[in-house]
């Protein structure tokens, strides 16, 4: 059991995971570089890894799929792959947030994966208390939007290992950005691999990634804490509590203006309108762009960011 390589399909608390003696591998990691091109698909994320783990491109011991609280797409990409005969777990967030659910998902996902072991936990613990930070120095503008969105993206796996993950963090250095707006990312990452880039060079520097976020504020050194934690990831729960959230973090971090990014087929694009009306009950300017096959951010894309930042320079 120990060692074993897990693919996971969303977030899966990788403190349990590591602490179990396994390696976590988030399979949504890989698709923004990859050249996969499914043919019967309806959202790329899920159908690329699930075509990377057919054709036994990448190799895992097991999987654990998150059947309640994300998306039947993935799911049901997931569950070709369990029958092409890998083994998998389900792992689910109840959507009401209650504590005692998510406890017995966290117990029987240890279940699964092996035998605990505490001091793994602090140490994961640890390492997400060094996210924040870093997360906070890109708030600052003293890191750039890029380097400090691989961190937070990076912490559902902890790039295969603890130690990898904190080599990462202790490498980074302080810089200086300077940029023009602040602005917030809103719904799935984007799956342009260059995503952040393309908006920096516009002088928009990304201070809050939604989902990212989510990978490093949750946590707990013992069961019960990871348990009372990731009850509360919004993406798993009513709308309702997720805005607040969101209201809450455009102001505190400052946002100037958030781009929605969301894929083609994928249920979260019908939150369009909730999203855009958070915004214009802030008073910041809204962007959705709807993508679909992963690569690098596409011409017409890149116009649409052009001409927002140029909207940006003339409110501001
Ligand atoms: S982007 Fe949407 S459809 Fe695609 S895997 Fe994520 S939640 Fe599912």
């Amino acid at each position: 059991m120990k060692g074993r390589r897990i693919g996971i399909t969303a977030l899966v608390p990788p403190e349990v995971v590591y602490a179990c003696g396994c390696r976590a591998l988030d399979l949504n990691n890989l698709v923004p570089e990859s050249m996969v091109r499914p043919e019967d698909k309806l959202c790329a994320w899920s159908a690329v890894w699930r075509e990377l783990l057919l054709r036994r491109e990448v190799e895992v011991d097991a999987l654990v799929v998150v059947a309640g609280g994300d998306c039947y797409t993935s799911l049901v990409d997931a569950q070709r792959v369990e029958l092409a005969g890998i083994p998998a777990h389900h792992f689910i967030y109840p959507f009401s947030g209650d504590i005692r659910l998510m406890r017995e998902q966290v117990e029987a996902l240890a279940e699964f994966l092996g035998e605990l072991e505490h001091e793994v936990m602090d140490e994961v613990a640890e390492l997400k208390a060094m996210a924040l930070r870093v997360h906070e120095m890109r708030s600052r503008g003293e890191l750039g939007s890029r380097d400090g969105f691989l961190i937070e993206v990076s912490a559902s796996d902890l790039m295969g290992s603890p130690a990898r993950y904190r080599e990462a963090l202790e490498n980074l250095g302080e810089v200086d950005v300077s940029y023009e707006h602040r602005i917030a990312l809103l719904g799935v990452p984007p799956i342009y691999s260059d995503f952040h880039e393309v908006l920096a060079e516009l002088g928009m520097h990304v201070v809050f990634d939604e989902m990212p976020y989510e990978f490093i504020r949750h946590t707990g050194r013992s069961m019960a804490e990871v348990a009372r934690s990731y009850a509360r990831y919004t993406f798993a729960l009513h709308l309702r509590r997720r805005l607040e959230f969101l209201r809450k973090q455009l102001r505190r971090h400052r946002a100037e203006a958030a781009v929605h990014f969301h894929q083609y087929a994928c249920h979260h694009s019908l939150e369009e309108p909730l999203l855009r009306g958070l915004c214009r009950e802030l008073r910041i300017p809204y962007l959705s762009i709807e993508a679909d096959l992963p690569g690098r951010t596409p011409e017409q894309v890149r116009l649409r960011l052009e001409a927002f930042a140029e909207r940006l320079g003339e409110e501001s």
